[in-house]
């Protein structure tokens, strides 16, 4: 078998395309612009690439785009003075700490100040517990990223066995509390898990967030299951040249396609879909904000 590629980068262009459209409307009948604010402490190189590229996809779907850029030494009650200034802020509906943040902040401290209404992350304490009860949240962007894919893929999800691999807060766990709202019978394998690749081969949906490259391998999977990697792993790839370097998934992506249904590729696969999925919560969190009807398929 050679599985079907999952291709995120198209999905994702849709995903934005719809926001686009519900942002379009909302201005048009509401006079209402969605906004969207990151904070960004430091000058960690891959952070203002990540905050640059959120920046303008945030501007490219219509929405408005506030940076905070705060030197690396920035001190906490600094940091949470500007996070409860965009909590006030009517015209923001999104607000994002990069992370990581420097040492000496406290991480959890900072994202739990965030309002849990703007907290477009879903990271805040009370997202997390609401979506650990079935209720309506704010959901991680990387997860829900990978439901919409599965959705898009299967229709229901429904008594399907799901596992994943890594239990991590921002995507492991709540990955798995989606799969199994879903109504998915969900497995959480780790470090720890025995006979991990009995585990895995026992899946009709495999959902990778380890961060070790190509760990697993098409011997795990069983034949025709959906495998989802979101690992992104930079490994040498002296075969470019010298220094050269390749991105790569947690799953050996030639060997789990030929026994997969589906698959998602490294890059082009999970990816794209976050930042997707981050203007889709700012879509939504604005709606929510205002009661309005939310828009239809963006939400978990
Ligand atoms: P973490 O390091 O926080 O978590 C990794 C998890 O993998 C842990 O639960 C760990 O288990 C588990 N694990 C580690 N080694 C093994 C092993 N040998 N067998 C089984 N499980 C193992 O990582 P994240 O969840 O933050 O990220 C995972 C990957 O996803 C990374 O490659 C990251 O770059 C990528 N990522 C991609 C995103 C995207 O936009 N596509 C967004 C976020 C992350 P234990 O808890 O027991 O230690």
């Amino acid at each position: 078998m050679t599985a079907t590629v999952i291709d995120g980068k198209a999905f994702a262009a849709k995903v934005r395309g719809q926001v686009a459209d519900h942002v379009a409307r909302l201005k048009e009948a509401h006079g209402i612009t969605p906004g969207l604010a990151v904070v960004l402490v430091g000058e960690d190189p891959a952070s203002q690439v990540y905050v640059r590229s959120k920046g303008k996809m945030t501007v490219e779907v219509g929405m408005k785009s506030v940076e905070h850029k705060l030197d690396a030494d920035t001190s906490e009650e600094d940091l949470l003075a500007v996070v409860k200034s965009l909590n006030e802020d009517t015209e923001i509906h999104g607000i994002l700490v990069q992370l990581p943040l420097p040492g000496h902040l406290n991480e959890d401290l900072v994202i739990n100040s965030i309002d849990p209404a703007k907290d477009v992350d879903g990271f805040h304490i009370s997202n997390v517990g609401l979506l650990g009860t079935g209720q309506k949240s704010m959901v991680p962007c990387t997860p829900l990223g990978c439901l919409m894919m599965l959705r898009d893929h299967h229709g229901s999800l429904s008594g399907l066995n799901a596992v994943v691999i890594g239990r991590s807060n921002i995507v492991g766990k709540p990955m798995a509390q989606l799969l199994l709202n879903d109504s998915c019978t969900v497995t959480i394998a780790h470090s720890r898990t025995k006979d991990i690749q009995d585990v895995v081969r026992g899946a009709d949906v495999v959902v990778a967030a380890v961060g070790r490259p190509e760990m697993v391998t098409g011997e795990w999977i069983k034949p025709g299951a959906t495998v989802i990697d979101v690992g992104i792993n930079r490994i040498d790839a002296p075969e470019k040249g010298e220094g050269k370097t390749r991105l790569v998934g947690d799953c050996d992506y030639d060997s789990c396609a030929e026994v997969a249904g589906a698959i998602t590729p490294v890059p082009g696969g999970v990816g794209p879909m976050t930042i997707a999925c981050l203007l889709a919560n700012t879509v939504t969190a604005c709606c929510r904000a205002n009661g309005l009807a939310e828009p239809e398929g963006l939400t978990a």
